[in-house]
């Protein structure tokens, strides 16, 4: 089984290398080798880039013709599945995700995502009819009509690449839009084999898809500030997103933001606590905690802390950090080592804010390459410590008191992010009411998993602004037209 790589990018219906001809590699993040390069594009690929999407969807039936959009949707998917074991292995070895994420969230998920977006496009009311009403006493029949938005400016992270990639191309193309995408430069590829099935294995005409790699971010911010983009969608750090919503303000683009996260596990006193906190460590250690919706802060009764963090940290002892090729591993490599540098920096600092490192903390003994760093658990710091208010991005998870549901509620609504988070209780009804009370845009009652093509995303407070998948990730994408005749 080869390794499904891409160096060219798409641009105009042409799978090309950077008008520069640089490039730069994309590496393993298990073994740290070079796995091969990708075209460094600049300033001109991009404005070529913009200029074939604004064309496209101003020159061509792309926006008007839902048919032949569905059609072309569905060969996507298809290839994708054509294709789906060399992109597997491709995904592992440049994002570094274990095997079993990627019959997930890593891969199968969003690729049958593609299906579900071109089913719901086809079946779509795309015109609603008001009837008739007498406004200012003259008779009127009115109806809406949804509308593609224009160009689409896509701007993606390198953690969870061919979900965030899809859930946002997906979407944005079943409703008539024409996207420039612009991956993270740690995963390029996950995007250039996009571009590479859509210009050999679908009709997708010229210019509606384009996709520009760089290791300049600067090329990221020239997207939001061109006019002829008409909306962002963007997934990335609030700090940045902060950047994009300013830079997007001089010519109001709609702006579309999914960022970081610090979600709350919370579990009441009635809940089975080796269960609740095997998940707890288990989701932590996922990808090695590279999720922005990965719960980590661990909320529990006071009374029964000591106990759950000795369960917690031996569940954390059996899940350690390996190669992400082995069916078995949940915790892989972080990115780069950069990435590696920021966990271990917020580990130090745990420690400097009076924390206690009870299992974990260092890089695996047992791995002499990769950016590894073992499941880690800290205790002893409160909820406005550095550590539980900020987003690590590592396999770390903060043990936190909590002196009832009011106050668990409390502790896990103290953040700036409001993404995601879990609850556990013998009693579905409180659990539920925990849900209900806590501000973030998906909870997890008892382990029930959220996350599915049709269910929404997004964050509440500094997670962002909008919601991706589902219908409403769907009209995120489209303007509304309202339109009235005499009657
Ligand atoms: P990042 O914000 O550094 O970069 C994201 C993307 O933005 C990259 O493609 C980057 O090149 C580009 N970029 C950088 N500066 C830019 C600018 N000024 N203008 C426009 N684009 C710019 O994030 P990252 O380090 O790649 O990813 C990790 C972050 O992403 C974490 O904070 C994580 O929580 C967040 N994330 C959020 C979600 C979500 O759905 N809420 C999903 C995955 C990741």
């Amino acid at each position: 089984m080869g390794i499904l790589g891409e160096e060219r990018v798409l641009i105009d219906g042409v799978l090309r290398a950077a008008s520069s001809g640089r490039v730069f590699e994309t590496i393993n993040p298990a073994t740290e080798e070079v796995l091969g390069v990708a075209a460094d594009c600049d300033v001109t690929d991009l404005d070529n880039a913009i200029g074939a999407a604004r064309r496209s969807f101003d020159e061509t039936t792309w926006s008007t013709d839902v048919a032949f959009r569905v059609k072309c949707i569905r060969q996507l998917r298809d290839a994708f599945l054509a294709h789906s074991d060399e992109i597997r292995a491709m995904t592992i070895a440049e994002t570094g995700s274990p095997l079993m994420l990627t019959y997930s969230a890593q891969l199968d998920t969003p690729v049958e995502a593609l299906g579900w977006i071109a089913d719901l496009a086809e079946s779509y009311e795309w015109e609603h009819d008001l009837g008739r009403a007498e406004p200012f006493g003259m008779p009127a029949h009115r109806w809406t009509r949804r509308e593609a938005t224009g160009v689409i400016a896509a701007i993606t992270p390198w953690n969870v690449p061919h979900q965030i990639n899809l859930a946002k191309v997906g979407p944005a193309l079943a409703a008539g839009n024409t996207v420039v995408l612009k991956p993270a430069p740690d995963t390029p590829w996950c995007a250039t084999i996009l571009g590479r099935l859509i210009a050999e294995e679908t009709d997708i005409p010229a210019g509606v898809f384009n996709v520009v790699t760089s290791t300049d971010h600067g090329i990221g911010a020239a997207l939001t500030s061109d006019p002829r983009v008409d909306q962002i969608s963007f997934t990335g750090s609030t700090a940045t997103g902060r950047s994009v919503m300013r830079s997007a303000s001089e010519t109001l683009k709609k702006v579309f933001l999914e960022l970081g996260g610090k979600s709350a596990f919370v579990v009441l006193d009635d809940a089975d606590l080796k269960g609740a906190t095997g998940i707890a460590a288990f989701t932590v250690c996922t990808h090695a905690g590279q999720g922005c919706a990965i719960t980590t802060r661990l909320v529990v009764p006071r009374a029964q802390l000591d106990e759950a963090v000795s369960l917690t940290a031996a569940t954390l002892a059996k899940l350690p950090a390996g190669d992400p090729t082995d069916g078995g591993t949940v915790c892989g490599p972080l990115v780069s080592a950069r990435q590696r540098e920021r966990v271990e920096g917020y580990i130090r600092l745990a420690v400097e804010e009076g924390g206690t490192i009870v299992t974990g903390g260092g890089r695996p003994s047992n791995m002499d390459r990769g950016f590894f760093v073992e499941p880690t658990l800290i205790t002893g710091v409160s909820n406005d410590a550095r550590v539980a208010q900020e987003e690590i991005f590592g396999p770390v998870l903060v043990v936190i008191p909590h002196d009832g549901d009011e106050d668990a509620v409390r502790i896990a609504n103290d953040s700036v992010y409001g993404l995601s988070g879990s609850v556990w209780s013998g009693d579905r009804d409180r659990a539920v009411g925990v849900a209900n009370a806590m501000r973030t845009g998906t909870v997890g009652v008892n382990g029930g998993i959220w996350f599915s093509p049709d269910v929404p995303f997004g964050g509440y407070k500094q997670s962002g602004v909008g919601r991706e998948m589902g219908v409403a990730g769907f009209e995120e994408y489209l303007e509304t037209k309202s339109i009235a005749e005499p009657a």
